[in-house]
């Protein structure tokens, strides 16, 4: 069996970074699964959108059953351990617990599930994720290796039929590994857990990228496709000089960081955008020690739309925000090297004209969105694409206008959370199981 962690270099800038939420001890979680009062009708099974039975999970811990605890959460959700490190609880399950509406502090629902996926998966992966034997296997393949292609594979390899996946990078788990915040969860937990999926018996191919034709060639050859493919480039703001040393795109500085090693710049660092990944991007730069983390935003603080908790995250650890504001162009010594950037006043989101101030800074990361992957997508045949460029497919099976091929995951949605990709993966697979059952 490959040892898909070896794939990663071992001097990773990532590993300067803490555990956020670290595991708990046995006591602690057992304290803590006792407060939760398993309540029926729960709001917090609801909020989930894998639907995982959290106060049965929750109730195992307390009884001392943290085997069948993870069995219960792997049930409905394959990557249960990913998603108890990176969902936003906040605002999923545990924003939805009882104890919030007496002002009291919810069930720490997410440090839970990781207690029981993690101790009973690190004590015997196998036992979770042992697939049948069936006598006529059925051949599916997975574009990207992607939390929604891991579940999809990982649901149908259970019930003994043979994925593969084709992903285009050196180490698979898609934005789990290149993309998430390294004080959630680092590379090297996100590609074991891949490695779980991969040791039921799914064909990982690295460093396989598919074009539309491609993948319109493996279409006689197995019984389903599954595009997982997540979206494409950073996008960029068209600004003057912006092409060069210095000025880099948002997930591509992440990928650096997360799986290489980066210099740190000197002075300021400016980051556009107001969502979630730039403020991702902002408490990075500011735990790996930058000087100065600055925000550039074209609104208002209270119109950034990532998560409020997140933002008040950067703003405790030292990140300023520069509202109402753009950058007009960039400035590049005669080298070309990156010594500042023109900041202009906005109004209703564009440049007032001469307000522009110098910043001097060395870098600018851009989290200001990413491309769409049309261009896979559109090239087979009766799969389309809405207006924003996302795969339309039925909203129950996931199934796109060719009946052989499926999609989920944020080419579907056009970025969401990871567990929303591991629900159509998974969803998915049951569709093909059930019609195959027919
Ligand atoms: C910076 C950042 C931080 C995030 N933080 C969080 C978080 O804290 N919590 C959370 O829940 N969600 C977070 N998300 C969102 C989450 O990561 C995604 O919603 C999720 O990973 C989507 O899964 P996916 O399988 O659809 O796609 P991806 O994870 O993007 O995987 C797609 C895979 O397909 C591969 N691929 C693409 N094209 C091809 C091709 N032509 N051939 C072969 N392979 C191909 C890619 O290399 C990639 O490995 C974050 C996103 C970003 C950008
Ligand atoms: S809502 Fe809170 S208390 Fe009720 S079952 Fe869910 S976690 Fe337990």
């Amino acid at each position: 069996m490959q040892n898909l962690i070896d794939l990663l270099k071992a001097d990773r800038a990532e590993e300067t970074f803490g555990d956020k939420k670290p595991l708990y001890t046995p006591a602690e979680a057992h304290a803590e699964a006792e407060r939760c009062l398993y309540c029926t009708d729960a709001p917090c099974i609801k909020a989930c959108p894998t639907a995982i039975d959290i106060p049965t999970f929750i109730k195992k811990i307390a009884s001392g059953n943290v085997k069948g605890s993870a069995k219960k959460i792997l049930e409905q959700n394959l990557l249960g351990y990913s998603c108890s490190r990176v969902c936003p609880v906040e605002e999923l399950c545990v924003g939805d617990c009882v104890y919030n509406g007496w002002e009291r502090e919810p069930i720490q629902i997410g440090r839970l599930q990781r207690y029981a996926t993690e101790t009973a998966l690190n004590a015997d992966a196998k036992a979770h994720f042992s697939p049948k034997q069936i006598a006529s296997p059925k051949k599916v393949a997975c574009i990207g290796a992607g939390p929604g292609s891991l579940a999809f594979a990982g649901v149908l390899a259970l019930e003994g039929h043979k994925a593969t996946i084709f992903e285009k990078r050196s180490v698979p788990g898609g934005l789990n590994t290149t993309g998430i915040a390294p004080y959630k969860l680092k590379a090297k937990d996100a590609v074991r857990e891949a490695e779980w999926i991969v040791d039921m018996g799914v064909e990982l191919k690295l460093g396989s990228e598919l074009d539309g034709a491609g993948v319109a060639a493996l279409l006689p050859h197995y019984d389903a496709i599954f595009l997982g493919l997540g979206l494409g480039e950073d996008t960029s703001l068209g600004a003057t000089n912006e092409a060069g040393e210095g000025v880099i795109g948002a997930t591509a500085w992440i990928e650096q960081m997360k799986l290489g090693t980066i210099s740190k710049p000197k002075g300021t660092v400016l980051i556009v955008g107001g969502g979630n990944t730039a403020i991702d991007v902002a408490r990075e730069c500011a735990g790996l020690g930058c000087e100065d983390v600055a925000m550039v935003y074209r609104r208002g603080v209270a119109e950034m739309s990532g998560y409020a908790h997140e933002l008040e995250g950067a703003r405790i650890e030292g990140v300023r925000f520069i509202p109402h504001a753009v950058i007009t162009s960039f400035v590049r010594n005669e080298a070309g090297a990156l010594t500042g950037a023109m900041v202009a006043d906005a109004k209703d989101g564009k440049a007032v004209a001469g307000s522009e101030k110098l910043v001097p800074c060395e870098l600018c990361i851009l989290a200001i969105g990413q491309s769409k992957l049309r261009a896979l997508a559109s090239a087979l045949p009766d799969v389309t694409l809405d207006a924003k460029g996302c795969v339309v497919v039925d909203g129950k099976t996931r199934q796109t206008g060719n009946p052989k091929i499926f999609a989920g995951g944020d080419c579907i949605n056009g970025g969401k959370e990871v567990v929303n990709a591991v629900a159509d993966g998974r969803d998915a697979a049951r569709a093909l199981l059930q019609s195959w059952a027919q």
